[in-house]
């Protein structure tokens, strides 16, 4: 479902990718106003890969976006507790679930290789889901669509009528595709 948040983050993403951000000066005002609260109106969850700044694809400023983040994209306890401080605390109407092209994780997962020995459990997770998947492109959409479905589950997001998404962001274009409920 697509609201007026993600209407504003998708007309971001085109600023983006043509080029043509935003420029963004903050004064002191600005500072002062973070100093005393944050009132963002959406919660973004997605990977930590250093290409991807939720903020800079989507044109936003701080204080706008509640971002969570961590190799792979993974809904686990701790991601879980900052989307129920995002929705339960600060009020976010809408989650985004952002997947991206060339995700070292799934890359990992799909090539059956652990880059790392604490990485094990997490690859092995994404192995499971994403079964035989005849590419990384479609390893990573189906994890996503995976991430996304779990998010919807979570009982604080059905009773606070939470607007959830999923998207794939094109690391290689700067795009950010949402992908509509079937
Ligand atoms: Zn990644």
């Amino acid at each position: 479902m697509i609201n007026k948040i993600i209407e504003n983050l998708i007309q971001g993403n085109r600023r983006f990718e043509s080029g043509s951000i935003t420029p963004i000066q903050y004064t002191q005002e600005d500072f002062l106003s973070f100093d005393k609260e944050q009132h963002p109106s959406v919660a973004v969850l997605t990977c930590s890969d250093s290409r991807l700044s939720p903020n800079i694809v989507f044109d936003q400023k701080l204080g706008e976006l509640f971002v969570i983040q961590n190799a792979g994209a993974f809904l686990d306890d701790t991601t879980a507790a900052s989307l129920s401080f995002a929705v339960e605390v600060l009020k976010c109407s809408t989650v985004i679930v952002m997947g991206h092209t060339h995700c070292g994780a799934v890359s990992a997962a799909h090539a059956h290789t652990i880059p790392t020995t604490t990485l094990a459990s997490p690859v092995h997770q994404i192995e499971r889901v994403i079964g035989s998947s005849e590419s990384v492109t479609k390893a990573v959409a189906t994890w996503t669509d995976y991430t996304y479905q779990k998010t919807c589950d979570l009982s604080f997001i059905k009773e606070n009528n939470v607007v959830v998404a999923q998207a794939i962001y094109d690391i290689g274009s700067g795009h950010v595709d949402f992908i509509q409920d079937m």
